[in-house]
């Protein structure tokens, strides 16, 4: 856990979303103006802090299978592709999802 990615956190849960280091916020809301409830991004936000990465991966896949529905792509199709988390998380950060 890096403090910048803590303090991206924070502002986020605060309704403040905007890129660290070319990463998005979980609901990826920089981009697309959609954000989580406050009670998500609450429960992502302790997740986080306890490094709770089973809580982390639920709201991100459930994030991103709302996105891709919006978009008419085949979420659980794309995630065969993904050979992990983090790989998911970069495929779909660089727009490759
Ligand atoms: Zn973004």
């Amino acid at each position: 856990m890096t403090d910048k990615v803590l303090k991206q956190l924070e502002a986020w849960v605060e309704g403040n979303s905007y890129h660290e280091e070319g990463l998005c916020c979980p609901d990826f809301s920089c981009c697309n103006g959609d954000l989580l409830s406050l009670e998500v991004r609450e429960l992502y936000l302790r997740a986080y802090k306890r490094n709770d990465v089973g809580t982390m991966w639920s709201v991100e896949s459930m994030t991103l299978s709302k996105m891709a529905k919006s978009r008419g792509v085949d979420i659980e199709s794309q995630l065969g592709k993904a050979s992990s988390r983090e790989e998911f998380l970069r495929l779909a950060n660089s727009g490759e999802i």
